[in-house]
């Protein structure tokens, strides 16, 4: 099955149960201040759970556009080592707003996998809530009623507060989930295996695909939880995951949401996927991050100096330098893969096409910025390794990377783990924070009639996530 027929059976499905569908929100919410990213399904709906807005309609199903590199989903780390978490992936997903709650979610999910997909059952396990002494609350065992009913109950697996309980933050809606889980292992594979230890959440290819979330409390500011009036339901399955068990491949890179960027990335570099770890790993970052980077440029997102623009940049000079390094592309390439991507997923987004002449501008451009210093910096730094004694790399030199050569941080201390080396982030941050005083001094020399008052919020180094995030707001006053 097609990745396009993936998508639209799922939002057909729903929508023969009455869901209205809705376009994707773009990723980069401007009147939510606390998000930098959508990073789920839920995030443009979170005033309809808070009450603050009213739906247009009680049942709504969509596909959004996600990004988790950044805050409490950061999922950078395992991009392109791991063959099932991308920065960019599109969230499948269905709300009930005061509407049908867990019979229903449970029973749709189910109908919806294993007979509209096509599923085998006996490859799926879910979870449900254990409960917790602390809370208060007990076992989900409405939801473990509901599954009962379709299937065995050695694959329904109980889990903790950590997995099976969902909330929006200290405070506000949360409840219990249930996580669906597809075994993708071998036939050949599982037969060697006793039948005892079958059941394995654990293993690698045991990969969690949808997540059904029911908002039935309110946590209240006091940490005590109130049961819910109207009860909602929130689910998100992962597109990319889905169409890799439809499409019988064990990974999200071998379906056809990620083939054609990585035969163009072939043809261009000359390297061929799946002969060697190192170009695999290259091939797989640099087809992941090139959607990330596309899909925020086209949503308005340019990659810039600050905030949620430094992160689009930081993930493009990643992917530039993984080329560099690994695929030997020392010249601008990845703006040439935006064409199969627009024509690749341009039906479902049409921002895609729409922007797709910039896109590609600002992509090369970028590219050619970074790489006009990449190579000296790159020297630098393996001077810097061979100096360095011990396994820790002083703050002081990556600032010197960071601030001559257009190296984030996080991208130094990517190269110098693959040396086996540390970075000390805390001679970083004393180095950044110098800086920033330096041109506050300056700043403050060259104002005459404006001098600053007090500073808001105290820029902080709190991990390479949240660097250069946090907005710094200024207040001046007429002197
Ligand atoms: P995981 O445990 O695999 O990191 P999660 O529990 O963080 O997933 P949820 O927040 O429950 O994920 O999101 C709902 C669904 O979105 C997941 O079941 C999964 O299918 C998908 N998903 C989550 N993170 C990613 C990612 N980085 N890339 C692709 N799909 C993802
Ligand atoms: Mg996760
Ligand atoms: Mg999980
Ligand atoms: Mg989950």
């Amino acid at each position: 099955m097609k990745s396009q027929e993936v998508r639209s059976k799922f939002l057909n499905f729903f929508k023969d149960k009455k869901h209205s569908i809705v376009p994707s929100a773009p990723m980069v919410l401007k009147d939510d201040p606390t998000l930098m990213f959508v990073n789920s399904g839920m995030a443009p709906f979170k005033e309809y759970f808070l009450g603050n807005a009213e739906p247009k309609s009680n049942r709504i199903a969509d596909t959004q556009k996600c990004l988790r590199v950044s805050g409490k989903h950061n999922d950078l780390e395992e991009v392109g080592y791991d063959t099932y978490h991308h920065t960019l992936f599109e969230m499948l997903g269905n709300w009930s707003f005061g509407d049908y709650f867990k019979k229903e979610a449970i029973a749709w999910a189910w109908e919806l996998l294993t007979e509209v997909y096509g599923i085998d059952k006996d490859i799926l396990y879910v979870t449900v809530f254990e409960g917790d002494a602390k809370d208060g609350t007990d076992m989900d065992t409405e939801a473990y009623d509901f599954w009962k009913a379709h299937i065995a109950e050695d694959r329904i697996l109980k889990g903790d507060k950590k997995d099976n309980f969902w909330e929006m933050g200290d405070q506000g809606p949360c409840g219990p989930c249930s996580e669906i889980h597809v075994d993708i292992r071998s036939a050949e594979e599982k037969s060697k295996i006793d039948g005892k230890n079958l059941v394995n959440m654990d293993h690698p290819q045991v990969v969690e695909i949808w997540n059904l979330v029911f908002m039935q409390y309110n946590r209240k500011a006091n940490g005590a939880l109130e049961v819910l009036p109207n009860k909602h339901i929130d689910t998100g399955m992962g597109f990319e995951r889905l169409c890799m068990v439809l499409q019988g491949v064990q990974s999200n890179y071998d379906t056809d949401v990620f083939t054609p960027i990585i035969r163009e990335i072939e043809t261009i570099t000359n390297k061929k996927y799946g002969k060697e770890e190192k170009t695999d790993i290259a091939i797989r970052v640099i087809s992941d991050h090139v959607r990330a980077v596309a899909f925020s440029i086209a949503d308005g997102q340019l990659p810039s100096n600050t905030g949620a623009g430094y992160v689009i940049r930081r993930i493009l000079r990643r992917a530039v330098r993984y080329g560099f390094t690994f695929l030997d592309k020392k010249e601008p390439f990845i703006y040439r893969l935006v064409d199969v991507l627009s024509k690749q997923m341009g039906k479902a987004f049409p921002e895609l096409k729409a922007q797709k002449q910039l896109i590609e501008n600002v992509i090369k451009e970028e590219e050619q910025s970074f790489l006009r210093t990449l190579d000296q910096g790159l020297v630098l730094l393996n001077g810097i390794v061979e100096e360095t004694k011990g396994d820790m790399v002083s703050g002081e030199k990556a600032f010197e990377l960071y601030d001559t050569y257009g190296f984030p941080i996080d991208l130094t201390a990517l190269i110098l783990s693959e040396k086996g080396l540390k970075l000390d982030e805390k001679g970083f941050e004393k180095e950044l924070q110098k800086q920033k005083d330096r041109s506050r001094a300056a700043s403050e020399m060259s104002t005459d009639d404006w001098t600053i008052l007090v500073d808001d919020a105290e820029e902080e180094f709190v991990g390479y996530d949240t660097l250069e995030a946090n907005v710094k707001l200024t207040r001046y006053r007429k002197v």
